[in-house]
């Protein structure tokens, strides 16, 4: 820490990433939840064409890529914010709409406990009751913004529509804002809820089942009152916050539906495999409506299975905390080749 840093940021705990860089070396990257497909043809093409434009500003208000999402998913243009990836929507949503705190499972996405913190937002996780959320335990939450990851992650769990219904409309006073960013490998989305709801915020991404993560373009749907504020944070601080390539790439993704269609089809056949496979060789496999998979085995440490997976130079992700989880994995769904490699590697450990 050098001695010209804000004295706020003297306990900044980022996001670890070590993982992830490393396994950018020759590995198998089974590690964050990417698509293991390149992305569609029509990608290259518009990102080629759309970098001639560099030389001016990209449009604030991502107009062209509004107006097609707006006609596939029932949403005004004016009730749909774009960031630099679901990350970026999260930090707006933290800055703007936590002020009396924030509420989430003990067990679920890392990035809104460092959000909180970075913020200074208080906050207080809810435990998950046999690694799934339960509806009951979100009542008088204070006016607390509820966040809830649908399927959740690391679990892969899916709450039913009717469920996240209710915790919306038993908090009228509390934001709640739903992260579907697995929701088209699984599980059904809120995002009409927000016709009928005046406190639900739903963020997705592109970087899951459109092979996007590298380009980093997500969005929220909410009422048009909530998204001004989102928009007037975003305005102020990062205007340009999407670039042209990643405009042009994302448009370009939601022409070629086929193809993210048939992705997500071969990642559900893949992921049922596999989950069959790993229960077959003594995994217990929380049922996953995502790209990953949950699972410890019955004897055999998470560890030892993550550390003999990687000399072998494939990556998962090994949770060692909390300890209710430090035996599971956390496994993507990779093409058939990859999981055929990665089963090779797990019989040889648990069968030694
Ligand atoms: N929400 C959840 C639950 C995630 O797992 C991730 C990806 N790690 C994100 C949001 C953020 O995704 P991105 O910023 O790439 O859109």
């Amino acid at each position: 820490m050098s001695k010209f840093l804000h004295s706020k940021y003297n306990s900044l705990t980022p996001y670890d990433t070590s993982g992830e860089i490393e396994s950018m070396n020759g590995y198998i990257r089974l590690n964050t939840n990417e698509s293991p497909f390149e992305p569609s043809i029509q990608v290259f093409k518009a990102a080629h064409d759309a970098a001639k434009g560099l030389n001016f500003y990209s449009d604030p208000d991502c107009r062209a890529l509004a107006e097609k999402l707006s006609s596939m998913l029932n949403v005004k243009t004016s009730e749909i914010i774009f960031g630099n990836g679901s990350d970026e929507i999260l930090n707006f949503i933290f800055m703007a709409f936590c002020e009396n705190g924030a509420v989430f499972p003990d067990i679920t996405y890392s990035f809104y406990k460092i959000l909180a913190e970075f913020h200074g937002v208080d906050y207080v996780t809810v435990p998950l009751k046999n690694f799934e959320i339960c509806t009951d335990d979100y009542v008088n939450m204070n006016r607390r913004t509820i966040f809830i990851a649908n399927p959740n992650a690391p679990t892969g769990i899916a709450l039913k529509l009717c469920d996240i219904e209710k915790i919306i409309a038993q908090n009228p006073d509390s934001l709640v804002v739903i992260d579907e960013a697995y929701i088209d490998f699984g599980g059904e989305s809120a995002k009409d809820l927000i016709h009928k709801y005046d406190n639900l915020i739903v963020t997705r991404t592109f970087s899951k089942s459109r092979s996007m993560a590298g380009a980093r373009l997500g969005f929220c749907m909410t009422n048009e009152e909530l998204a001004k504020d989102i928009r007037d944070i975003k305005n102020t601080i990062t205007p340009y916050n999407i670039n042209a390539m990643t405009q042009a790439a994302g448009l370009a993704v939601l022409n070629d539906e086929d193809y993210t269609q048939k992705n997500i089809k071969l990642i559900q056949r893949i992921r049922d495999n596999t989950k069959n496979k790993l229960r077959e060789i003594g995994f217990e496999v929380l049922d996953s409506s995502t790209n990953f998979l949950f699972v410890r085995h019955e004897t055999i440490s998470g560890e030892k299975i993550f550390e003999a997976l990687k000399s072998n130079k494939i990556m998962i992700r090994h949770f060692n905390k909390p300890a209710e989880i430090s035996n599971f994995n956390r496994i993507t769904i990779g093409n058939a080749e990859q999981m055929q490699k990665m089963l090779e590697v797990i019989k040889e450990v648990v069968t030694k």
